[in-house]
């Protein structure tokens, strides 16, 4: 059956060897399902043969970039062809004169910006994987990260968009200016689709000047319960930093023990804070900034315009993942309810009862994130070995959805819905369902691309598929 997709891309670009599968099968999830075979197309004529073969036959077609989802998107439930897009990796223009450039869907994120800069603009989204992420991939999972606050998620930077739609028919989809009002977003219902409704075969992408000057800065709190304030004060404050972010007293403690910092042990929490512009404009932001965490009852700020000590303010945000990976031997970080975000005014109420989730039910849950865009990442330290530990990681996982829907949020800010979060996401969405499972019919009849994900996945998020971890009784 898969001699014709061989033929298509060639054998060298062909893949059904046993370990292949076992690499593919997996994303930067808890999921694991082997697919079929892998294949690695390098033109567009190729997806569109792939695709309408596929449909043909009725074979599970998973597109796939980098592969760093957090969520399962990229994991094949029911085996089928995982699309590896890292081949289809140009960026095919840069036309500075209209703001813009033309991509192939495997373009890595920080290698565009890398190009970009010698222009002297940039591709805003900042996620924290974006040393492999595609871009694919950030508008298929509407990614975002530390500069949403000021410059929007990717889905504000996606002017247009070329799709390979389910049944191998070719399309253009949105234009090429800033602004435009002619018909339906078509190219917005794309942005977020998780690989359900086509295959991101060419990005147009706005983007935007490098600032003249940055600087940031961190401020030190006693009391959990402040920093939610002092962010809603912030923001409403009439002040857009470039990233506002925060960390609870467990990821300092992890960043401290694993990377040898000395940030204050009894700190609760830790603000930073960037803003971005000429040196007049930064100052005052700056300085309010400072005012509103002093106001709320910051012990310590630190602030630099220096790009060595702003790079040392940083480092804490950046070790986040890895620290909190190594914070106690056996227990591992796992993805579960990791990027629930609600409007701003209730970013203190988030932060404060998480910490009572964890403590409740005996678990140990990190909190850090994009706080300035009411987003916290939760990182849950579980030893996946053991059924009783996942468990607890259930019941917090349920309070945590349920409380983020409580105060008027939503089941994912950044990271997509995939497997792990579809049970949360019918809740939360129930009434737009139909309208949901009526586009995906319309565009895919035959269910092939990214069968199982989003609302048509299982509810339940451990046996949905296999998870990759050996759990004893
Ligand atoms: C350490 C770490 C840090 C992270 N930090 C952030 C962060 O700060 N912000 C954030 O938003 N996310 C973050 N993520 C999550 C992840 O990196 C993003 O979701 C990213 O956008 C996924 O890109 P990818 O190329 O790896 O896509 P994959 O994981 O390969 O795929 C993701 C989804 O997109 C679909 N897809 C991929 N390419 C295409 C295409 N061309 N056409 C159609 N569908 C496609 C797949 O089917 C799947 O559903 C992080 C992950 C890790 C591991």
């Amino acid at each position: 059956m898969f001699e014709k997709i061989k033929d298509i891309v060639g054998e060298k670009n062909f893949s059904d060897n046993l370990i292949d599968k076992y690499i593919y099968a997996s994303d930067a999830s808890i999921y694991q399902s082997l697919p079929s075979v892998i294949v690695r197309p390098g033109t567009v004529e190729e997806i569109q043969e792939i695709i309408k073969y596929a449909n043909k036959e009725r074979i599970p077609v998973i597109p796939r970039g980098a592969g760093t989802g957090e969520t399962g998107g990229a994991v094949p439930v029911d085996g089928g062809i995982v699309l590896d897009l890292k081949r289809m990796n140009k960026i095919k223009e840069i036309r500075i004169g209209d703001v813009l450039c033309k991509v192939e869907p495997g373009v890595v994120n920080n290698e565009l910006n890398n190009e970009l800069k010698e222009f002297g603009f940039f591709f805003p989204p900042t996620p924290g994987s974006g040393r492999v992420c595609t871009i694919g991939g950030m508008i298929a999972n509407n990614a975002s990260g530390m500069r949403a606050v000021k410059y929007g998620a990717t889905r504000d930077s996606v002017l247009g968009l070329k799709v390979v739609l389910p049944q191998g028919e070719l399309v253009s989809l949105g234009t090429e200016t800033i602004v435009h009002s002619s018909g339906y977003q078509l190219a917005r219902l794309m942005v977020g689709s998780e690989g359900t409704l086509g295959v991101i075969v060419e990005a147009t992408l706005r983007l935007r000047p490098l600032p003249e000057k940055r600087a940031a800065g961190r401020a030190m709190f006693y009391r959990l319960g402040d920093v939610g304030k002092a962010v809603s004060a912030i923001i409403t404050g009439g002040i857009i930093p470039s990233a506002l972010e925060f960390l609870d007293n467990i990821v300092i403690k992890s960043v401290n023990e694993v990377f040898n910092l000395d940030l204050p042990k009894n700190a609760e929490a830790i603000v930073l804070f960037e803003c971005d512009g000429n040196k007049a404009s930064i100052d005052y932001e700056i300085n309010k900034i400072k005012k509103v965490c002093q106001k709320f009852g910051s012990f310590r700020i630190d602030i630099s315009d220096d790009p060595q000590e702003m790079k040392e303010i940083w480092k804490i945000r950046d070790s986040a993942f890895p620290a909190t990976c190594r914070y106690k031997e056996n227990l591992v970080r796992m993805p579960l309810a990791e990027d629930v975000a609600v409007p701003i005014s209730k970013v203190s109420d988030l932060i404060v009862n998480l910490h009572k989730i964890g403590l409740k039910n005996n678990i140990i849950i990190g909190t850090y994130g994009h706080v300035g865009e009411g987003l916290v990442h939760t990182a849950f330290l579980i030893n996946p070995e053991l059924s009783e530990q996942w468990e607890k990681a259930k019941k917090a996982i349920s309070e945590i959805f349920v409380l983020a829907q409580n105060l008027g949020g939503t089941t994912s800010g950044e990271h997509g819905i995939g497997l792990s979060k579809a049970p949360y996401f019918k809740k939360e969405r129930k009434r737009a369902l139909n309208v949901m499972r009526k586009i995906k019919n319309a565009l895919d009849p035959n269910n092939i691309l990214n069968p199982h994900k989003l609302m048509d996945a299982p509810d339940d998020f451990l046996t949905a598929t296999k998870i990759r971890y050996a759990v004893r009784e």
